[in-house]
């Protein structure tokens, strides 16, 4: 088998008394679209942080393609690859779509105070508006990306992230307030996009039907800890997963 996209072994965290991630390790291959689901407070967002290198994990390492990236800045990580998005929106709402693209491509490039203040880029330009136009975002190109619905703003920052030509993209809740409609539609970019590029793709959401319909494995963690690993089909079925989480 060829080397992982992205290696993660033991890594634990806590904040004071609170132990929000105990030891986790897991592996992921090229082109997968792992998807890590868990209860809130599960320790999703804050396993995310230690592998992006936005918090210190207590203890572990954590690799790209095969390079040791523990404690790394994660800006050093965009230059090896790695894009992200958050839980929360990060667009700029009254700049245009196509600004915030262009700014997510300076911002990656390191390019981006020398450009925000300097002359066009035409090469970026062109770049930004394919992004837009993967995404469907065409017709928006010029509005401001605050005054788009939630769900559009949400393609917006996938279209920022994807900017970077990543080989592998962390998503926080990608679907989280999204509509039925918008949802359907960013799950066909994904998929499209993964196909397209071979990019690798980790996804934390709540939304049991996109995750399942969109990843090719599962994750599940609780307390910190993962309780249960494999296709759709096998955790829908896992017993231990509909006990801790899917029940209810
Ligand atoms: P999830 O993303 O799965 O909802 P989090 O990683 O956000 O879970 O949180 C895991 C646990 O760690 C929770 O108990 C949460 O309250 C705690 N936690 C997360 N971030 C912090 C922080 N910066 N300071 C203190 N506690 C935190
Ligand atoms: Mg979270």
């Amino acid at each position: 088998m060829s080397k992982p996209v992205l290696s993660v072994r033991n890594i634990q965290k806590s904040f004071g008394g609170i132990k929000a991630v105990r030891g986790v390790s897991f592996e992921v291959q090229r082109g997968e679209i792992l998807g890590l689901i868990g209860p809130n407070g599960s320790g999703k967002s804050t396993l995310f942080n230690c592998i992006l290198g936005q918090l210190p994990a207590d203890t572990g390492e954590v690799e790209v393609n095969g390079k040791p990236v523990s404690n790394i800045r994660p800006s050093d990580l965009n230059k090896l690859g790695v894009g992200r998005t958050f839980q929360q929106l990060s667009v700029f709402p009254k700049m245009t779509v196509l600004d915030n693209v262009i700014l997510a491509g300076q911002e990656h490039r390191g390019t981006m105070l020398s450009r925000l203040f300097g002359p066009g880029d035409a090469g970026l330009t062109a770049e930004a508006e394919k992004m837009i136009e993967f995404f469907r975002l065409t017709p928006y190109r010029d509005t401001p990306a605050g005054s788009l619905s939630y769900g559009q703003q949400k393609l917006v920052d996938a279209a920022m992230a994807f900017m970077a030509g990543p080989d592998l993209v962390l998503l926080d809740e990608p679907a989280g307030g999204v509509n039925l409609t918008m949802l359907a539609n960013l799950k066909d970019r994904l998929v499209a996009y993964n196909a397209e590029h071979g990019t690798t793709f980790v996804v934390i959401e709540h939304n049991m039907e996109f995750v399942m319909s969109l990843c090719t494995r599962i994750i599940v963690l609780a307390e910190g800890a993962v309780i249960a690993e494999g296709s759709p089909a096998e955790i829908r079925a896992n017993q231990t997963v509909i006990d801790a989480y899917l029940g209810g």
